[in-house]
């Protein structure tokens, strides 16, 4: 059985103002007032796990302890089976200093080659407690891969991700449409299910 969140507050594990905007609207509706690590000046850990869980623990833990209150991370990447996983946790890293994820999405490409195509992205959540207790939570949405890459709604690698059931990309998605079905979407309904919901 999953620990029930109810404290009055919760730090953010991130320092991505678009992340906090959507975390805060997703816990409105239980009346915690969000912090990010941002505002509160904490630093960025060092991501050096092996998982998408493992890293978004690393994030959790060094907030709640930088901060004294409970605090929410998360960890995504797109896994590519015919490339043992990759780039799974180095999804960011790929694109580079400069962020290029045109030339992250030709690398993917052009490593496939003729192998099989299919892809899921992931999203790992963890709560963490000042106590030290900790509650993680995986999404995945499944996939195909296709090539050229197609709308320019999304970021990271949506331009190339066809979700199953549909003929077009997640950089062709209406936003709405996408946080309907994705990862994170997945991730955040089984957090909410299980710590948030009366
Ligand atoms: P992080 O969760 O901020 O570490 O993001 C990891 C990387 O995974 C991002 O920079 C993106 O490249 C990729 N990624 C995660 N979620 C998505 C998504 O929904 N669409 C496209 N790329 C994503």
């Amino acid at each position: 059985m999953a620990r029930r969140f109810s404290e009055p507050e919760l730090v953010i594990a991130t320092h991505n103002p678009g992340k906090l905007v959507e975390i805060a609207e997703l816990l409105e509706p239980y009346g915690t007032n969000v912090l990010s690590a941002g505002e509160l000046g904490l630093p960025e850990p060092v991501e050096d796990g092996l998982t998408f869980i493992a890293n978004a623990e690393i994030k959790a833990r060094a907030a709640t302890e930088g901060s004294g209150k409970p605090a929410l991370s998360d960890d995504s990447g797109l896994a590519v089976p015919a490339l043992g996983g990759d780039p799974g946790i180095y999804s960011a890293r790929w694109a580079g200093p400069d962020k290029d994820f045109d030339m992250a999405m030709r690398r993917v490409h052009e490593e496939l080659g003729d192998k099989d195509r299919r892809a899921y992205f992931v999203a790992a959540l963890a709560l963490c407690w000042p106590d030290g207790h900790m509650e993680v939570f995986e999404g995945r949405v499944d996939g195909t891969l296709v090539w050229p890459p197609r709308g320019d709604k999304g970021f990271g690698y949506d331009p190339m991700f066809q979700p199953d059931g549909y003929d077009i990309t997640f950089g062709e998605f209406a936003p709405s449409a996408k946080h309907d079905i994705s990862h994170r979407a997945d991730a955040f309904a089984k957090l909410v299910a299980a710590c948030f919901q009366p």
